[in-house]
């Protein structure tokens, strides 16, 4: 297991266009490993290859204790409704903004076994999933506010994380075992 570094806003990486990944091998299984173990140290919902400096179509999710959820090449194929909430990312910590996404979602994903599955979701699970696949296309929850909430949001971040050097931010991992909340 291996936990990585995060980029946080302004580290160019995060508005990069990650490539499809086609046919899953070794690489992105560790890569995938790689992304819980990060998520899980930082306690996140959701976390993109992107975020961890790795331009590939790969990140993973888990809105619920039991329900991992890994996505590569995913493809949003059905959207119904839609529903305000707030949402936040590892790489902008400590800020959050109200954001509108699709109340349920159906996305067609590769999975570790090499197959392309259907998976349905609703309400924060689809959410989590929209926001990550903006992620791989370079997109940041803060770029669907209106220009002034995010020129706020961002201000305010700024001052929040004054004087830190680079963007990028050192994870420590999850003490073993890790306890379920
Ligand atoms: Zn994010």
């Amino acid at each position: 297991m291996s936990v990585r570094p995060i980029h946080l806003l302004g580290s160019p990486v995060l508005r990069e266009q990650a490539t499809r990944v086609g046919e899953v091998q070794d690489e992105i299984i560790q890569l995938v490993e790689d992304l819980f173990d990060t998520m899980n140290a930082e306690d996140g919902i959701g976390l993109a290859a992107n975020q961890i400096g790795v331009t590939r179509r790969v990140a993973v999710v888990r809105a619920e204790d039991d329900d991992q959820l890994v996505l590569i090449d995913p493809e949003i194929i059905e959207r119904e409704g839609e529903t305000r909430g707030e949402e936040g990312c590892l790489s902008i910590p400590d800020v959050f903004g109200d954001v509108d996404r699709a109340q349920r979602i159906v996305v067609e994903t590769t999975s570790l076994g090499n197959e392309r599955i259907k998976i349905e979701a609703e309400d924060l699970k689809a959410r989590a999933i929209q926001h990550e696949i903006d992620h791989m296309d370079g997109i940041l929850f803060i770029d669907h506010l209106s220009p002034l909430k995010r020129r706020m949001l961002v201000k305010k971040w700024k001052k929040l994380h004054k004087g830190e050097a680079g963007h990028i931010k050192e994870v420590t991992a999850a003490p073993e075992p890790s306890t379920p909340r």
